[in-house]
Protein backbone atom coordinates (compact mmCIF):
# COMPACT_ATOMS: atom_id res chain seq x y z
CA UNK A 1 0.00 0.00 0.00
CA UNK A 2 2.75 2.38 0.51
CA UNK A 3 3.67 2.95 -2.88
CA UNK A 4 0.38 4.25 -3.17
CA UNK A 5 -1.65 7.38 -1.99
CA UNK A 6 -5.38 7.70 -1.15
CA UNK A 7 -7.95 10.34 -3.07
CA UNK A 8 -11.08 10.98 -1.24
CA UNK A 9 -13.95 13.46 -2.03
CA UNK A 10 -17.08 13.78 -0.01
CA UNK A 11 -20.46 14.55 -0.99
CA UNK A 12 -22.28 15.04 2.15
CA UNK A 13 -26.30 15.39 2.54
CA UNK A 14 -27.55 17.47 5.21
CA UNK A 15 -31.05 17.56 6.47
CA UNK A 16 -32.24 21.21 6.99
CA UNK A 17 -34.55 22.01 9.85
CA UNK A 18 -37.51 23.72 8.80
CA UNK A 19 -40.59 22.92 9.94
CA UNK A 20 -42.17 22.46 6.28
CA UNK A 21 -41.00 20.96 3.30
CA UNK A 22 -38.87 22.87 0.49
CA UNK A 23 -41.25 23.43 -1.72
CA UNK A 24 -44.89 22.73 -0.33
CA UNK A 25 -45.95 23.26 3.15
CA UNK A 26 -46.39 19.92 4.67
CA UNK A 27 -44.69 19.25 7.52
CA UNK A 28 -41.17 17.34 7.97
CA UNK A 29 -41.13 15.99 10.89
CA UNK A 30 -39.61 12.68 11.48
CA UNK A 31 -41.15 9.26 12.11
CA UNK A 32 -45.02 10.26 11.53
CA UNK A 33 -47.22 7.42 10.02
CA UNK A 34 -46.22 6.57 6.18
CA UNK A 35 -47.81 8.77 4.14
CA UNK A 36 -49.30 11.61 6.17
CA UNK A 37 -47.00 14.28 5.59
CA UNK A 38 -47.73 14.48 1.97
CA UNK A 39 -49.98 17.11 -0.32
CA UNK A 40 -50.39 17.16 -4.11
CA UNK A 41 -47.15 18.86 -4.69
CA UNK A 42 -44.46 16.48 -2.99
CA UNK A 43 -46.55 14.08 -4.48
CA UNK A 44 -46.04 15.44 -7.84
CA UNK A 45 -49.59 15.44 -8.96
CA UNK A 46 -50.25 17.06 -12.03
CA UNK A 47 -51.17 20.88 -12.00
CA UNK A 48 -49.67 21.75 -9.11
CA UNK A 49 -46.62 24.54 -8.64
CA UNK A 50 -43.74 24.56 -6.31
CA UNK A 51 -43.01 27.13 -4.16
CA UNK A 52 -39.56 27.99 -2.99
CA UNK A 53 -39.21 27.74 1.14
CA UNK A 54 -37.40 30.93 2.17
CA UNK A 55 -36.05 29.37 5.51
CA UNK A 56 -34.65 26.67 3.89
CA UNK A 57 -32.62 29.17 1.47
CA UNK A 58 -31.83 31.25 4.37
CA UNK A 59 -30.04 28.00 6.55
CA UNK A 60 -28.36 26.97 3.59
CA UNK A 61 -26.85 30.47 2.63
CA UNK A 62 -25.55 30.61 6.17
CA UNK A 63 -23.97 26.97 5.73
CA UNK A 64 -22.44 28.25 2.53
CA UNK A 65 -20.76 31.76 4.38
CA UNK A 66 -19.55 29.65 7.50
CA UNK A 67 -17.38 27.48 5.09
CA UNK A 68 -16.31 30.72 3.12
CA UNK A 69 -17.82 29.78 0.25
CA UNK A 70 -19.01 32.59 -2.08
CA UNK A 71 -22.93 32.52 -2.18
CA UNK A 72 -24.37 33.42 -5.32
CA UNK A 73 -26.50 36.15 -6.34
CA UNK A 74 -28.30 34.06 -8.62
CA UNK A 75 -28.89 30.27 -8.55
CA UNK A 76 -31.01 28.06 -10.78
CA UNK A 77 -32.84 25.07 -10.06
CA UNK A 78 -32.79 22.08 -12.60
CA UNK A 79 -34.69 19.15 -12.25
CA UNK A 80 -32.72 15.65 -11.80
CA UNK A 81 -34.71 13.28 -14.15
CA UNK A 82 -34.55 9.76 -13.45
CA UNK A 83 -37.57 7.06 -12.58
CA UNK A 84 -37.23 5.32 -9.06
CA UNK A 85 -40.37 4.21 -7.25
CA UNK A 86 -39.87 6.79 -4.40
CA UNK A 87 -39.62 9.96 -6.49
CA UNK A 88 -42.95 10.26 -7.83
CA UNK A 89 -42.66 13.13 -10.02
CA UNK A 90 -40.08 10.96 -11.40
CA UNK A 91 -37.13 13.65 -11.28
CA UNK A 92 -35.48 15.44 -7.92
CA UNK A 93 -35.30 19.46 -7.93
CA UNK A 94 -31.95 20.03 -7.40
CA UNK A 95 -29.94 22.59 -8.35
CA UNK A 96 -26.76 22.29 -11.11
CA UNK A 97 -25.32 24.78 -13.26
CA UNK A 98 -25.34 27.46 -11.20
CA UNK A 99 -25.56 26.04 -7.75
CA UNK A 100 -26.63 28.41 -4.43
CA UNK A 101 -22.81 28.48 -2.98
CA UNK A 102 -19.17 27.58 -4.07
CA UNK A 103 -15.44 27.84 -3.27
CA UNK A 104 -15.49 27.29 0.14
CA UNK A 105 -12.95 25.70 2.79
CA UNK A 106 -12.74 24.09 5.95
CA UNK A 107 -10.08 23.50 8.44
CA UNK A 108 -9.49 19.99 9.69
CA UNK A 109 -6.62 19.13 12.33
CA UNK A 110 -5.84 15.56 12.11
CA UNK A 111 -2.97 13.71 14.66
CA UNK A 112 -1.94 17.27 15.49
CA UNK A 113 -1.40 18.45 11.68
CA UNK A 114 -3.82 21.29 10.29
CA UNK A 115 -5.18 21.35 6.89
CA UNK A 116 -7.53 23.00 4.44
CA UNK A 117 -10.02 20.74 2.70
CA UNK A 118 -11.38 23.08 -0.51
CA UNK A 119 -15.24 22.68 -0.78
CA UNK A 120 -16.06 22.55 -4.35
CA UNK A 121 -20.40 23.52 -3.84
CA UNK A 122 -23.10 23.88 -1.61
CA UNK A 123 -26.29 23.73 -3.45
CA UNK A 124 -30.34 23.06 -2.30
CA UNK A 125 -32.15 20.26 -3.15
CA UNK A 126 -35.60 18.17 -1.98
CA UNK A 127 -35.54 14.78 -0.63
CA UNK A 128 -36.69 11.49 -2.15
CA UNK A 129 -39.36 9.41 -0.66
CA UNK A 130 -38.45 6.11 1.32
CA UNK A 131 -38.62 2.56 -0.15
CA UNK A 132 -39.51 -0.18 2.70
CA UNK A 133 -38.81 -3.58 1.61
CA UNK A 134 -41.03 -5.87 3.72
CA UNK A 135 -38.71 -9.20 5.16
CA UNK A 136 -41.89 -11.40 5.18
CA UNK A 137 -43.87 -10.61 2.74
CA UNK A 138 -42.85 -10.57 -0.71
CA UNK A 139 -44.11 -6.92 -1.00
CA UNK A 140 -42.45 -3.19 -0.86
CA UNK A 141 -43.78 0.03 0.37
CA UNK A 142 -43.03 3.68 -0.43
CA UNK A 143 -43.32 6.01 2.45
CA UNK A 144 -43.09 9.81 0.84
CA UNK A 145 -42.98 11.99 4.23
CA UNK A 146 -39.21 12.64 3.40
CA UNK A 147 -40.30 13.40 -0.24
CA UNK A 148 -39.46 17.26 -0.62
CA UNK A 149 -37.86 17.77 2.74
CA UNK A 150 -34.98 20.08 2.76
CA UNK A 151 -31.41 19.08 1.78
CA UNK A 152 -28.18 20.61 0.79
CA UNK A 153 -25.59 18.93 -0.73
CA UNK A 154 -22.07 19.97 0.25
CA UNK A 155 -19.23 18.67 -2.32
CA UNK A 156 -15.76 18.82 -1.46
CA UNK A 157 -12.61 18.63 -3.52
CA UNK A 158 -10.64 15.39 -3.70
CA UNK A 159 -7.90 16.64 -0.83
CA UNK A 160 -8.95 13.97 1.66
CA UNK A 161 -6.08 11.78 1.79
CA UNK A 162 -7.18 9.11 4.61
CA UNK A 163 -9.74 7.63 6.19
CA UNK A 164 -8.84 9.55 9.14
CA UNK A 165 -8.41 12.74 7.05
CA UNK A 166 -12.45 11.96 6.07
CA UNK A 167 -13.89 11.23 9.26
CA UNK A 168 -12.35 14.68 10.83
CA UNK A 169 -13.66 16.73 7.99
CA UNK A 170 -17.28 15.61 8.44
CA UNK A 171 -17.04 15.60 12.04
CA UNK A 172 -16.29 19.35 11.54
CA UNK A 173 -18.91 19.56 8.72
CA UNK A 174 -21.53 18.40 11.35
CA UNK A 175 -20.55 20.09 14.13
CA UNK A 176 -20.62 23.64 12.14
CA UNK A 177 -24.73 22.73 10.88
CA UNK A 178 -25.48 21.90 14.42
CA UNK A 179 -23.84 25.21 15.52
CA UNK A 180 -25.88 27.09 13.15
CA UNK A 181 -29.29 25.09 14.35
CA UNK A 182 -29.66 24.41 10.66
CA UNK A 183 -29.27 20.48 10.63
CA UNK A 184 -29.93 18.40 13.94
CA UNK A 185 -26.99 15.67 12.91
CA UNK A 186 -28.91 13.15 13.47
CA UNK A 187 -26.99 10.19 11.15
CA UNK A 188 -29.20 7.15 12.16
CA UNK A 189 -32.00 9.34 11.36
CA UNK A 190 -30.76 9.98 7.53
CA UNK A 191 -29.84 13.73 8.59
CA UNK A 192 -26.78 13.86 7.97
CA UNK A 193 -25.55 11.56 5.27
CA UNK A 194 -22.47 11.06 2.67
CA UNK A 195 -21.11 9.29 -0.20
CA UNK A 196 -17.42 9.09 -0.10
CA UNK A 197 -15.71 8.70 -3.59
CA UNK A 198 -12.24 6.98 -3.47
CA UNK A 199 -9.52 6.70 -5.83
CA UNK A 200 -5.57 5.59 -5.17
CA UNK A 201 -2.70 6.62 -7.55
CA UNK A 202 0.73 6.25 -7.16
CA UNK A 203 2.29 8.30 -4.85
CA UNK A 204 3.88 11.69 -6.36
CA UNK A 205 1.50 11.15 -8.79
CA UNK A 206 -0.22 13.92 -9.92
CA UNK A 207 -3.32 13.01 -12.05
CA UNK A 208 -6.32 11.41 -10.03
CA UNK A 209 -6.92 6.96 -10.29
CA UNK A 210 -10.13 5.95 -11.09
CA UNK A 211 -12.74 5.99 -8.09
CA UNK A 212 -14.99 4.19 -6.68
CA UNK A 213 -18.36 5.97 -5.17
CA UNK A 214 -19.42 4.47 -2.13
CA UNK A 215 -23.22 4.67 -0.63
CA UNK A 216 -25.01 3.37 2.45
CA UNK A 217 -22.04 5.20 5.28
CA UNK A 218 -24.40 6.34 7.84
CA UNK A 219 -22.40 6.35 11.10
CA UNK A 220 -18.65 8.02 11.13
CA UNK A 221 -17.57 4.48 12.00
CA UNK A 222 -18.81 3.01 9.05
CA UNK A 223 -17.26 5.97 7.00
CA UNK A 224 -13.57 4.58 8.70
CA UNK A 225 -13.94 0.91 7.71
CA UNK A 226 -15.54 1.39 3.97
CA UNK A 227 -12.87 3.86 2.86
CA UNK A 228 -10.48 1.64 4.47
CA UNK A 229 -11.28 -1.17 3.08
CA UNK A 230 -11.85 0.37 -0.11
CA UNK A 231 -8.19 1.66 -0.19
CA UNK A 232 -6.55 -1.73 -0.03
CA UNK A 233 -9.31 -3.35 -2.25
CA UNK A 234 -7.80 -0.82 -4.80
CA UNK A 235 -4.32 -1.68 -4.27
CA UNK A 236 -5.14 -4.90 -4.45
CA UNK A 237 -6.48 -4.84 -8.04
CA UNK A 238 -3.24 -2.55 -8.61
CA UNK A 239 -0.42 -4.58 -7.33
CA UNK A 240 -1.86 -7.78 -9.13
CA UNK A 241 -1.87 -5.65 -12.48
CA UNK A 242 -5.55 -5.29 -12.67
CA UNK A 243 -7.64 -1.94 -12.90
CA UNK A 244 -10.06 -0.28 -10.73
CA UNK A 245 -12.87 0.16 -12.60
CA UNK A 246 -15.54 3.35 -11.73
CA UNK A 247 -18.43 2.18 -10.30
CA UNK A 248 -20.92 2.78 -7.01
CA UNK A 249 -20.36 0.28 -4.83
CA UNK A 250 -22.32 -0.47 -1.42
CA UNK A 251 -21.00 -0.77 2.47
CA UNK A 252 -22.13 -4.48 3.58
CA UNK A 253 -22.00 -3.31 6.89
CA UNK A 254 -22.29 -7.30 8.57
CA UNK A 255 -19.11 -8.69 6.70
CA UNK A 256 -17.43 -5.16 6.54
CA UNK A 257 -17.16 -5.29 2.93
CA UNK A 258 -17.64 -2.73 -0.25
CA UNK A 259 -19.62 -4.72 -3.07
CA UNK A 260 -20.52 -3.31 -6.83
CA UNK A 261 -24.00 -1.75 -7.13
CA UNK A 262 -24.23 -0.88 -10.52
CA UNK A 263 -21.35 0.62 -13.21
CA UNK A 264 -20.21 3.53 -15.44
CA UNK A 265 -22.41 2.02 -18.03
CA UNK A 266 -25.67 1.87 -15.64
CA UNK A 267 -24.96 5.19 -14.59
CA UNK A 268 -27.41 7.17 -15.12
CA UNK A 269 -28.10 10.22 -17.77
CA UNK A 270 -30.20 12.75 -15.70
CA UNK A 271 -30.68 14.98 -18.34
CA UNK A 272 -30.63 18.05 -16.07
CA UNK A 273 -32.50 21.26 -17.38
CA UNK A 274 -33.14 24.37 -15.68
CA UNK A 275 -36.71 24.12 -13.66
CA UNK A 276 -39.46 26.22 -15.83
CA UNK A 277 -41.58 25.95 -12.61
CA UNK A 278 -38.93 27.57 -10.42
CA UNK A 279 -37.73 31.28 -11.29
CA UNK A 280 -33.78 32.17 -10.44
CA UNK A 281 -33.08 32.24 -6.80
CA UNK A 282 -31.83 36.17 -6.48
CA UNK A 283 -30.63 36.74 -2.67
CA UNK A 284 -29.48 40.14 -2.11
CA UNK A 285 -26.58 41.44 -0.54
CA UNK A 286 -29.03 43.16 2.13
CA UNK A 287 -30.15 39.26 3.35
CA UNK A 288 -26.62 37.86 3.15
CA UNK A 289 -25.29 40.59 5.44
CA UNK A 290 -28.22 39.92 7.76
CA UNK A 291 -28.01 36.05 7.96
CA UNK A 292 -24.20 36.45 8.40
CA UNK A 293 -24.41 38.44 11.37
CA UNK A 294 -27.02 36.09 12.63
CA UNK A 295 -23.97 33.31 12.42
CA UNK A 296 -23.14 32.07 16.37
CA UNK A 297 -19.41 31.53 17.00
CA UNK A 298 -18.53 28.26 15.40
CA UNK A 299 -16.93 25.35 17.07
CA UNK A 300 -13.16 26.20 16.26
CA UNK A 301 -13.83 30.01 17.20
CA UNK A 302 -14.59 28.73 20.88
CA UNK A 303 -12.40 26.00 20.74
CA UNK A 304 -9.63 28.58 20.38
CA UNK A 305 -11.39 30.74 23.03
CA UNK A 306 -11.72 27.94 25.69
CA UNK A 307 -8.06 27.59 25.33
CA UNK A 308 -7.15 31.19 26.17
CA UNK A 309 -10.23 31.69 28.03
CA UNK A 310 -10.35 29.03 30.35
CA UNK A 311 -7.27 27.79 30.43
CA UNK A 312 -7.90 24.70 29.16
CA UNK A 313 -6.09 21.82 27.38
CA UNK A 314 -6.43 21.56 23.33
CA UNK A 315 -7.96 18.21 23.86
CA UNK A 316 -10.50 19.10 26.74
CA UNK A 317 -11.16 22.26 24.60
CA UNK A 318 -11.99 20.46 21.46
CA UNK A 319 -13.96 17.59 23.42
CA UNK A 320 -16.00 20.51 24.90
CA UNK A 321 -16.66 22.45 21.73
CA UNK A 322 -17.41 19.19 19.56
CA UNK A 323 -21.52 19.63 20.70
CA UNK A 324 -22.85 22.87 20.67
CA UNK A 325 -25.06 21.59 23.79
CA UNK A 326 -21.55 20.38 25.46
CA UNK A 327 -20.34 23.35 25.04
CA UNK A 328 -23.12 25.43 26.57
CA UNK A 329 -23.54 23.48 29.59
CA UNK A 330 -19.78 23.99 30.49
CA UNK A 331 -20.10 27.59 30.14
CA UNK A 332 -23.30 27.23 32.31
CA UNK A 333 -21.30 25.35 34.77
CA UNK A 334 -18.34 28.16 34.89
CA UNK A 335 -20.44 31.15 34.91
CA UNK A 336 -22.12 29.59 38.58
CA UNK A 337 -19.08 27.92 39.96
CA UNK A 338 -15.59 30.23 38.50
CA UNK A 339 -13.20 26.80 38.40
CA UNK A 340 -13.09 26.21 34.65
CA UNK A 341 -10.77 23.21 34.78
CA UNK A 342 -12.38 21.02 37.45
CA UNK A 343 -15.62 21.68 35.85
CA UNK A 344 -14.08 20.66 32.63
CA UNK A 345 -12.80 17.44 34.33
CA UNK A 346 -15.97 16.98 36.03
CA UNK A 347 -18.37 16.57 32.66
CA UNK A 348 -15.47 14.99 30.18
CA UNK A 349 -15.11 12.22 33.07
CA UNK A 350 -18.37 11.75 35.06
CA UNK A 351 -20.93 13.68 33.06
CA UNK A 352 -20.06 12.65 29.41
CA UNK A 353 -20.14 8.96 31.42
CA UNK A 354 -23.65 9.24 32.02
CA UNK A 355 -25.07 10.75 29.41
CA UNK A 356 -23.67 8.40 26.88
CA UNK A 357 -25.28 5.27 29.47
CA UNK A 358 -28.74 7.20 29.56
CA UNK A 359 -28.13 8.27 25.63
CA UNK A 360 -29.17 11.51 26.73
CA UNK A 361 -27.53 15.62 25.46
CA UNK A 362 -25.96 17.43 27.17
CA UNK A 363 -29.02 19.68 26.99
CA UNK A 364 -31.57 17.38 28.41
CA UNK A 365 -28.52 16.14 31.40
CA UNK A 366 -30.71 15.66 34.53
CA UNK A 367 -27.72 16.75 36.24
CA UNK A 368 -27.87 20.10 35.34
CA UNK A 369 -24.87 22.76 35.42
CA UNK A 370 -26.72 24.13 38.74
CA UNK A 371 -26.22 20.72 39.78
CA UNK A 372 -22.70 20.39 39.03
CA UNK A 373 -21.93 24.12 40.96
CA UNK A 374 -23.80 22.97 43.76
CA UNK A 375 -21.97 19.11 43.70
CA UNK A 376 -18.48 21.28 43.88
CA UNK A 377 -19.63 24.00 46.24
CA UNK A 378 -20.78 21.16 48.36
CA UNK A 379 -17.11 19.51 48.23
CA UNK A 380 -15.50 22.92 48.57
CA UNK A 381 -17.22 23.64 51.86
CA UNK A 382 -16.19 20.51 53.20
CA UNK A 383 -19.94 18.67 53.56
CA UNK A 384 -19.30 16.06 50.98
CA UNK A 385 -15.93 14.15 50.15
CA UNK A 386 -14.60 13.85 46.25
CA UNK A 387 -15.32 10.32 46.78
CA UNK A 388 -18.94 10.54 47.91
CA UNK A 389 -19.66 13.48 45.29
CA UNK A 390 -18.34 10.81 42.28
CA UNK A 391 -20.57 8.26 44.23
CA UNK A 392 -23.77 10.42 44.21
CA UNK A 393 -23.05 11.75 40.59
CA UNK A 394 -25.15 8.86 39.12
CA UNK A 395 -27.65 8.94 41.43
CA UNK A 396 -28.82 12.43 39.68
CA UNK A 397 -29.60 9.96 36.46
CA UNK A 398 -32.00 8.23 38.10
CA UNK A 399 -33.75 9.59 40.83
CA UNK A 400 -33.83 13.15 39.90
CA UNK A 401 -32.92 14.60 42.90
CA UNK A 402 -30.77 17.11 43.19
CA UNK A 403 -27.35 16.40 45.09
CA UNK A 404 -28.48 17.71 48.21
CA UNK A 405 -31.22 16.23 48.21
CA UNK A 406 -29.82 13.00 47.85
CA UNK A 407 -26.84 13.81 50.00
CA UNK A 408 -29.23 14.61 52.81
CA UNK A 409 -31.69 11.84 52.60
CA UNK A 410 -28.83 9.29 51.98
CA UNK A 411 -27.39 10.78 55.32
CA UNK A 412 -23.92 11.22 53.04
CA UNK A 413 -22.81 14.50 54.58
CA UNK A 414 -19.35 14.38 55.96
CA UNK A 415 -18.53 13.70 59.44
CA UNK A 416 -16.30 16.65 60.66
CA UNK A 417 -17.60 16.60 63.72
CA UNK A 418 -14.22 16.03 65.70
CA UNK A 419 -15.70 13.71 69.27
CA UNK A 420 -17.76 11.41 66.02
CA UNK A 421 -14.49 11.28 64.51
CA UNK A 422 -12.57 10.99 67.66
CA UNK A 423 -14.34 7.63 68.75
CA UNK A 424 -13.66 5.87 65.17
CA UNK A 425 -9.73 6.53 65.46
CA UNK A 426 -9.60 5.27 69.07
CA UNK A 427 -11.23 1.92 67.90
CA UNK A 428 -9.09 1.59 64.90
CA UNK A 429 -5.93 2.43 66.90
CA UNK A 430 -6.68 0.36 69.51
CA UNK A 431 -7.89 -2.78 67.39
CA UNK A 432 -4.48 -2.79 65.31
CA UNK A 433 -1.78 -2.87 68.13
CA UNK A 434 0.85 -3.92 65.58
CA UNK A 435 0.59 -1.27 63.32
CA UNK A 436 0.88 1.41 66.24
CA UNK A 437 3.74 0.10 67.41
CA UNK A 438 5.64 -0.04 63.79
CA UNK A 439 3.95 3.76 63.21
CA UNK A 440 5.90 4.85 66.39
CA UNK A 441 9.05 2.99 65.57
CA UNK A 442 8.89 5.39 62.28
CA UNK A 443 7.43 3.29 59.76
CA UNK A 444 5.17 6.68 58.56
CA UNK A 445 3.42 5.13 55.41
CA UNK A 446 1.43 3.29 57.96
CA UNK A 447 -0.40 6.81 57.82
CA UNK A 448 -2.23 5.79 54.73
CA UNK A 449 -3.66 2.51 56.29
CA UNK A 450 -5.04 4.22 59.43
CA UNK A 451 -6.59 6.93 57.51
CA UNK A 452 -8.03 3.87 55.07
CA UNK A 453 -9.67 2.09 57.82
CA UNK A 454 -11.41 5.05 59.36
CA UNK A 455 -12.77 6.00 55.63
CA UNK A 456 -13.96 2.26 55.47
CA UNK A 457 -15.64 2.69 59.09
CA UNK A 458 -17.41 5.68 57.96
CA UNK A 459 -18.70 4.88 54.58
CA UNK A 460 -15.95 7.13 52.78
CA UNK A 461 -17.67 10.22 54.95
CA UNK A 462 -15.22 10.89 57.45
CA UNK A 463 -13.44 14.27 56.61
CA UNK A 464 -9.79 13.40 55.37
CA UNK A 465 -7.99 16.87 56.47
CA UNK A 466 -9.72 16.07 60.05
CA UNK A 467 -8.95 12.53 60.21
CA UNK A 468 -5.17 12.96 59.40
CA UNK A 469 -5.09 15.26 62.12
CA UNK A 470 -6.69 13.43 64.60
CA UNK A 471 -4.65 10.50 64.03
CA UNK A 472 -1.66 12.00 64.04
CA UNK A 473 -1.98 13.82 67.16
CA UNK A 474 -2.97 10.23 69.03
CA UNK A 475 0.14 8.83 67.96
CA UNK A 476 2.47 11.63 69.30
P1 LIG B 1 -20.52 13.04 -9.63
O1 LIG B 1 -21.43 14.20 -9.70
O2 LIG B 1 -20.54 12.15 -10.80
O3 LIG B 1 -20.66 12.24 -8.37
P2 LIG B 1 -18.25 14.89 -9.32
O4 LIG B 1 -17.22 15.09 -10.35
O5 LIG B 1 -19.16 16.00 -9.04
O6 LIG B 1 -19.01 13.56 -9.67
O7 LIG B 1 -17.49 14.50 -7.99
C1 LIG B 1 -18.13 14.12 -6.86
C2 LIG B 1 -17.13 13.96 -5.74
O8 LIG B 1 -16.10 13.04 -6.12
C3 LIG B 1 -16.40 15.20 -5.34
O9 LIG B 1 -16.38 15.25 -3.93
C4 LIG B 1 -15.01 15.04 -5.89
O10 LIG B 1 -14.05 15.68 -5.08
C5 LIG B 1 -14.84 13.56 -5.84
N1 LIG B 1 -13.91 13.03 -6.85
C6 LIG B 1 -13.91 13.26 -8.16
N2 LIG B 1 -12.95 12.56 -8.78
C7 LIG B 1 -12.32 11.82 -7.82
C8 LIG B 1 -11.24 10.87 -7.81
N3 LIG B 1 -10.62 10.51 -8.91
N4 LIG B 1 -10.90 10.31 -6.62
C9 LIG B 1 -11.54 10.65 -5.49
N5 LIG B 1 -12.53 11.53 -5.46
C10 LIG B 1 -12.95 12.12 -6.58
MG1 LIG C 1 -21.69 11.66 -6.89
ZN1 LIG D 1 -46.40 18.43 0.43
Amino acid sequence: MSAYEAVIGLEVHAQLRTRTKIFCSCSTQFGREPNSNVCPVCTGMPGVLPVLNRTAVEYAAKMGMAVECAVNPRSVFARKNYFYPDLPKAYQISQYELPLAEHGRLRITVNGTEKTIGITRIHMEEDAGKSIHSSTENKSFVDLNRTGVPLIEIVSEPDLRSADEAVAYLKALRSILVYLEICDGNMEEGSFRCDANVSIRPKGATELGTRAELKNLNSFRHVHKAIEYEISRQAALLEDGERVVQETRLYDVDKGVTVSMRGKEEAHDYRYFPDPDLVPLLITAELLADLKRSIPELPQAREARFITEYGLPEAAAQTLTAEKDLADYFEAAARLYPEPQRISNWILSDLLRELNQAKTAAADSPLTPAHLAELLGMIDSGQISTRIAKQIFPDVFTTRESPREIVERKGLAQISDTGALEAVVDSILSSNPKEVEAFKNGKTKLMGFFVGQVMRQTKGQANPDLVNKLILEKLQ
